[in-house]
């Protein structure tokens, strides 16, 4: 089983090394490194007998609870968080002194060193189940589940070697209780690399995502996902007959915040702006950065008239964004059509009618709302619908 273990370690050690060698990020370091260190320890336990008690059973702990001490200090890494420093040395050391100290203890060291290790174990456990999870994110689990596993069978080592010490007259005594403790450690060296492997592959591939999905200075959607997320709402609406806004809206003279503030005024403004516009929809509404200062924002089960009043709540509010140092307010010019129903009307019709709107707004002066009704396009050739301003 040892000799297992010990080439388990080697294994993963070297797969790690050669995937990310040069590389490394996020606690993979340690993680590898925490793999050797552990296959030393197992090679000096089963040197047993050929080496001296100090090496086989104390330092041979002692590499143990550092590789302990690097997975911890992998998983706080992974979390991006600050790593105390002492969480290097300390149960190393303490472990050292420990063993010396009951060196001559046999079935004491087995049973504190049970409970430390297992204790050891459920905290690692803990740390990692408070990293937030949903279905795309869960392989924290996992591993948790992993040192669970070894806690459990600690315990029940030390409280087999408690109540039975004949059966545990040396920590490799094949029985049951170290048979379950032993596979659990194995598992914990295959499983739990893989988990911790699959931590990092589901946080690459979630920023990944977000990468593809949404602009990087406002965080809203971006063009090409609103189209795909607009296409099924646009569809949804014609399926349950309800209505449906679409609001565009573009800031005014933009290019003068740029021009006379610099861009990354301008991109404080475009941020602020998202903001406001986050602020004020409901949780189903969509937003999105269409172009350079140009927002979309989609509004399911909203008629006109709602979208109209939010539209003006928008306007207003614009006036007031930060940086409220600018000499001049921001403000901006917003385009709005509703679908109310209609067999030939595509997503395609409510964009080209809501821009249409947007730039009857910047013609007519700025800084305010046009809404337009929607041309159906089978009721077209029979005639235009009557347009509705409210700017
Ligand atoms: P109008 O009222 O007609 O919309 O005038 P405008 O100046 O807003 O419109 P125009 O299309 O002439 O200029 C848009 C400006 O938006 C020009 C460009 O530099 C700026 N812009 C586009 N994307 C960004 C960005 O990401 N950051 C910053 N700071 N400026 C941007
Ligand atoms: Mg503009
Ligand atoms: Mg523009």
């Amino acid at each position: 089983m040892l000799i297992v273990m010990l080439t388990s370690n080697l294994l993963m050690a070297t797969v790690l090394w050669f995937a990310f060698a040069g590389r490394f990020r996020d606690g993979l370091a340690k993680w590898t490194t925490s793999l050797g260190v552990q296959a030393l320890a197992w090679l000096m336990f089963a040197g047993r007998g050929h080496f001296s008690d100090l090496i086989s059973i104390t330092a041979a702990n002692g590499l143990l609870a550092l590789a302990w001490s690097l997975q911890f200090a992998a998983v706080i890494e992974f979390r991006r968080r600050p790593l105390p420093h002492w969480l290097l040395w300390a149960p190393t050391a303490a472990t050292f002194v420990l063993f010396m100290l009951l060196l001559d203890h046999f079935q004491l060291r087995l049973i504190v060193s049970s409970g430390l290790f297992s204790a050891a174990n459920v905290l690692l456990a803990a740390v990692l189940l408070r990293i937030p999870s949903h279905p795309n994110l869960r392989a924290h689990q996992l591993l948790a589940g992993c040192y669970l596993f070894v806690a459990l069978a600690l315990i029940a080592r030390g409280i087999g070697a408690w109540l039975e010490p004949g059966a545990f007259s040396t920590t490799l005594t094949p029985n049951f209780l170290h048979s379950v403790l032993y596979l659990g450690s194995y598992a914990l060296i295959v499983a739990g690399s893989l988990a911790f492997l699959l931590m990092h592959k589901e946080r690459s591939d979630e920023e990944t995502t977000r990468l593809a999905t949404t602009d990087p200075l406002t965080g809203v959607f971006n063009r090409r996902t609103f189209i795909e997320l607009a296409e099924q709402e646009f569809a949804r609406a014609r399926r349950t007959d309800t209505a449906l806004s679409l609001m565009m809206l573009d800031l005014d003279h933009f290019k003068r915040v740029n021009d006379t503030y610099g861009h990354l005024v301008g991109d404080q403004v475009l941020v602020s702006f998202t903001n406001l516009l986050r602020d004020c929809v409901r949780r189903g509404d969509l937003v999105v950065r269409y172009g350079g200062e140009e927002f979309c924002v989609l509004l399911p089960a909203t008629p006109l008239a709602a979208a109209t009043a939010l539209a003006e709540r928008i306007r207003n509010a614009t006036t007031s964004i930060p940086p409220t140092s600018l000499p001049f307010r921001i403000t901006t010019s917003i385009g709005l059509t509703t679908y109310a129903g209609g067999e030939h009307t595509v997503l395609g019709d409510l964009l080209a009618r809501a821009d249409e709107a947007l730039y009857r707004a910047k013609d007519e002066g700025r800084d305010r709302v046009i809404a337009l009704s929607l041309i159906d396009r089978g009721t077209a050739e029979q005639g235009a619908l009557p347009l509705e301003n409210t700017g």
